[in-house]
């Protein structure tokens, strides 16, 4: 069997990290000072939304460790709870609300815990009424506030932090990483796009980009420690603009930033995969779209639409219409025929009429996504929307064009998954239990093969697929 990968570099690794999750598990160590033996403090952090919350969580774990303390997975015994917050949809935000009362609790038997709150809720709060809702939150402060938490916890707790603790730039804290073969790294922050239904404007502020001096550092760190798999993150991804396109090489054939950070990212020894997520279709340029080809993308582009329908696009002030996304759409699949397509798509939108909704449907027929992440509108307070259209979609038609959309999904997925019967694929394995290998092929479409071998964790095995559902490709890990 070929089986490409770092032994020993990399132990094995869990399940890809749910939506809201705990992020690490490391031992609660005591430490020694004189005659007093004191355990190191402990911090919990529970995360709602995005791979870029993700990111932010680790970096905040980063800054944290680099404080003296230690991740708990035991909530009840951290000296400091952190939850890092989505706005996106109500529910999220509701468990916010909802866990308060568990930390007033704690803090009954621990009257010095602190509870920190950040991320998008507080970045919308503008008028204070969603802190209101937190009675046991003592730190309140949208994301790109977290480079002021040492000095915070300093002023709550002189005991475990010294006064004089540091701030830094919040791009260049460091993450504190699971071992993984996988890794995100965060090139940009912010965004100046205005969707109007969208807080990240108003909740991380206007885009601002890493140097690319500062990114190819971290990647080469990583694949040092093993990491096969770079996914690069920024919430507008492929509109990155260096602050030192001196860095880039003179051979590097593209002058658009991103495409050039993309060819750099592709020359360094040990990446296996390069992705990206999420892209914005304005700033596919022709050299973003070439870039596509380079050997170690993967096969897979998350280029979200929204809606089909150019009226409603317009209300969304997402700057394109329906033809130029499809316009963009078509040069794609000219350069990469075999690229595995995704989106996000929002039904039920202020104003959305059924044959607009039907446009929708017939441009995901057209474009056939491999995978779409459908979500029914949520009216956001603080959004350019909510002041503008009003919330008029009825909750049970929405609900019912999102089952109509989730069904032609599923059936166009399997369809295109059928094409992949009898052909083989690269799988990074990312699990082995219950008898079975787990994973994504290169176009990241997930696949399983059966083996007991834990071994394969971390390392990229060729598998025949056999059998196909709409969210998995099955088979045999294949003889070398
Ligand atoms: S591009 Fe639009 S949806 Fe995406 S983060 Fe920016 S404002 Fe929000």
């Amino acid at each position: 069997m070929l089986f490409r990968g770092k032994k020993g570099v990399v132990g094995p690794y869990g399940a890809k990290v749910p939506a809201a999750h705990v992020l690490t598990n490391h031992l609660v160590k005591p430490f020694v000072t004189g005659l007093n033996v004191r355990m190191s403090p402990r911090f919990h952090i529970t995360t709602y939304g995005c791979q870029m919350n993700k990111n932010d969580s680790e970096r905040i774990a980063g800054l944290l460790q680099g404080l003296g303390f230690v991740a708990t997975e035991d909530e009840a015994a951290a000296d400091l709870i952190l939850v890092n917050t989505c706005s996106v949809r109500q529910s999220a935000e509701d468990r916010v609300y909802g866990s308060q009362e568990k930390y007033l609790e704690y803090k009954k038997t621990n009257p010095k815990l602190i509870v920190a709150v950040t991320g998008c809720l507080p970045g919308r709060d503008k008028k204070g009424e969603f802190r209101k809702r937190l009675p046991a939150t003592d730190l309140y402060f949208p994301t790109p506030d977290m480079v002021h938490l040492p000095k915070w916890i300093a002023e709550l707790r002189p005991d475990l932090v010294n006064s004089e603790a540091y701030e830094q730039d919040y791009l260049k804290i460091h993450p504190l990483r699971a071992p993984s073969v996988q890794a995100y790294v965060t090139i940009q922050t912010g965004c100046n796009k205005f969707c109007t239904y969208c807080v990240v404007p108003y909740a991380r502020g206007l885009e601002r980009n890493r140097p690319a001096k500062e990114i190819l550092e971290e990647v080469r760190g990583l694949l040092a420690r093993g990491v096969l798999e770079i996914t690069l993150l920024g919430q507008t991804v492929n509109s990155y603009q260096a602050t030192d396109p001196e860095t880039f090489s003179p051979e590097n054939p593209y002058n658009d930033h991103f495409a050039a950070l993309l060819w750099e990212l592709n020359q360094l020894a040990g990446l296996e995969r390069l992705h990206w997520t999420a892209a914005h279709p304005l700033s596919m340029t022709d050299e973003v779209i070439d870039a596509l080809a380079l050997p170690k993308q993967v096969r897979y582009l998350h280029l979200p639409v929204q809606s089909g329908s150019s009226e409603v696009l317009r209300r969304m002030n997402r700057k394109y219409t329906r033809e130029q996304y499809l316009h963009v759409i078509r040069k794609i699949k000219d350069r990469c025929p075999d690229l595995a397509l995704g989106s996000d798509i929002i039904v039920g939108f202020s104003g959305e009429t059924p044959e607009q909704f039907e446009e929708t449907l017939s441009l995901y027929r057209e474009v056939q996504y491999d995978i779409s992440y459908n979500a029914q509108y949520s009216q956001r307070s603080e959004t350019l929307a909510a002041k503008l259209f009003p919330d008029d979609v009825a909750a049970e038609e929405k609900r019912r064009r999102w089952d109509e959309l989730q069904a032609l999904m599923e059936e166009t997925s399997l369809r295109k998954n059928e094409a992949f019967v009898g052909k083989e694929v690269n799988v990074l394995v990312e699990r082995v239990n219950h008898g079975y290998a787990t994973g994504n092929a290169e176009s990241l479409k997930l696949c399983r093969f059966p083996t007991k071998d834990a071994s394969l964790v971390g390392k990229i095995v060729p598998m025949r697929v056999a059998s196909v559902k709409a969210w998995v490709l099955e088979g045999e890990a294949s003889p070398s």
